[in-house]
């Protein structure tokens, strides 16, 4: 299936950057506001950042949540909940990214509870999923990415926006991206899944590739069916890089 929709361009800063970096979002917003990509933008920024960058964006890009909890409010110190993001200014949110699958144990069920929660805020939720290197030798990609899907992503609420990452763990921050062939192959398995459970919401919901995006690929990788935008680690923290990655969005 060819994907006509607008892509979504998506950054995710991770736990980099103070008040000083705010200049990065300025300068991104206004090269944005200057060249009119056919792409939504959005950066993914620590919650400290939330409220400041959303003025940095002046409105160009959106600006969004790496996490949220999975309740709405409560005795629960140090998290942050989805309405707290929106509130901040964020209007979209990941959850699931394999980092915090990994050095925080959550789980499928924990995902799909978080993004429950970011939808009821009425926040984009982007779903990460990928297999691991091992997974992947196993030949175990696709059930992998199945199971995560179906244990990930909860009921949609009218009017709410969902959509799905898939990044492979081992071509996070790796410098590694998978063969055309292989992104194409999961996009497809996951748009199957999503179609299964969703029916025409399903169809039009974007799936994004993450995973060592950067300029010299970017183009590429947004050209290939099913890739509905990107996700992008390393190359989101400099204004200069996120902007040539911009430059690559097919016209
Ligand atoms: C990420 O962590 O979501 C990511 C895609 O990182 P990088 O682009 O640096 O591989």
């Amino acid at each position: 299936m060819r994907i006509t929709m607008r892509p979504l361009i998506a950054g995710n800063w991770k736990m980099h950057g103070v008040g000083s970096r705010l200049n990065q979002i300025e300068d991104i917003a206004a090269s944005v506001g200057a060249s009119r990509p056919e792409a939504d933008v959005l950066l993914c920024v620590p919650a400290t950042l939330i409220f400041r960058a959303a003025r940095a964006a002046a409105g160009q890009i959106a600006i969004g949540g790496e996490d949220c909890a999975m309740e709405a409010e409560g005795a629960f110190t140090g998290d942050v909940s989805a309405d707290m993001l929106k509130d901040a200014g964020a209007s979209a949110v990941i959850v699931g990214h394999s980092e915090r699958r990994e050095h925080h144990g959550e789980t499928d069920a924990v995902v799909a509870a978080k993004a429950r929660s970011a939808l009821r805020s009425g926040l984009l939720a982007i779903v990460c999923i990928g297999e691991s290197e091992a997974q992947r030798r196993d030949g175990k990609t696709m059930v992998v990415c199945g199971e995560q899907l179906a244990g990930s992503l909860p009921e949609i609420p009218d009017g709410g926006e969902l959509a799905v990452a898939y990044e492979p763990l081992w071509a996070i921050g790796s410098g590694h991206i998978p063969t055309a062939a292989d992104v194409i192959a999961v996009h497809a398995h996951a748009r199957s899944c999503l179609v299964l459970r969703f029916g025409d919401e399903g169809r039009a919901m974007r799936i994004l590739y993450g995973g060592s995006v950067k300029a010299e690929n970017a183009q590429s990788i947004l050209d290939l069916a099913d890739v509905g935008g990107v996700l992008i680690g390393g190359a989101s923290l400099s204004a200069a890089d996120f902007d040539a990655v911009l430059r690559a969005v097919p016209r």
